[in-house]
């Protein structure tokens, strides 16, 4: 669990990097899944970071930045969409947490970089699987307490599941994560 934590953690930082600490907002949490996509009519397409070339967005408020995949225009609203060159299995009916989140991310960058309102975002599998989000009250909230607990996490060292010490040594991160210590 702490596993999924801390890789969740490595995914936040270096796909969104947590550069500063601080600002306390209403967000409010919670999602607003939904399975397979529905239409989305997508507009313009005003940024890409298909080649690489995108340009980083920051924000400087909550802390982050990244390169979404796309970002759409459609009137005065975007669309994010984040594009994973996995495959989901079958058996998933929802898409990974971390995915979501960064999915989050980048639709917080995407309105603060383009001072625009975010309408939806989603995420593309490469087998096949679409699932959209709302830019809404409970998705920023999401986000926000899930950067509050990354957070606490780093400056404290302390977690809030258990891990054990046979759990690090099969850990992918066993090699850099200096959390390990607080096993057990
Ligand atoms: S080494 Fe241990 S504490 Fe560090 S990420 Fe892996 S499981 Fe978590």
């Amino acid at each position: 669990m702490l596993n999924v934590l801390v890789g969740f953690l490595v995914v936040i930082l270096l796909l969104a990097m947590v550069i500063r600490r601080n600002p306390k907002t209403n967000g409010d949490p919670t999602q607003v899944p939904q399975g397979k996509s529905p239409h989305v009519r997508m507009g313009e397409l005003i940024y890409s970071d298909e080649k690489g070339e995108g340009k980083t967005l920051w924000d400087y408020q909550w802390g982050l930045k990244g390169k979404p995949d796309e970002v759409w225009k459609n009137g005065d609203k975007l669309h994010v969409v984040e594009v994973k060159a996995t495959h989901l299995p079958e058996y998933r009916t929802n898409p990974y947490e971390s995915h979501k989140m960064q999915l989050a991310v980048y639709m917080r960058l995407a309105q603060v970089h383009f001072k625009l309102p975010v309408e939806s975002g989603e995420i593309r599998y490469a087998s096949g699987q679409r699932f959209k989000y709302k830019w809404d009250y409970s998705l920023r909230n999401q986000l926000w307490r899930t950067i509050e607990r990354i957070r606490k996490v780093d400056a404290t060292g302390n977690t809030f599941v258990k891990v054990k010490k046979t759990q690090c040594q099969r850990c992918r991160y066993y090699s850099v994560c200096d959390k390990k210590r607080f096993a057990r």
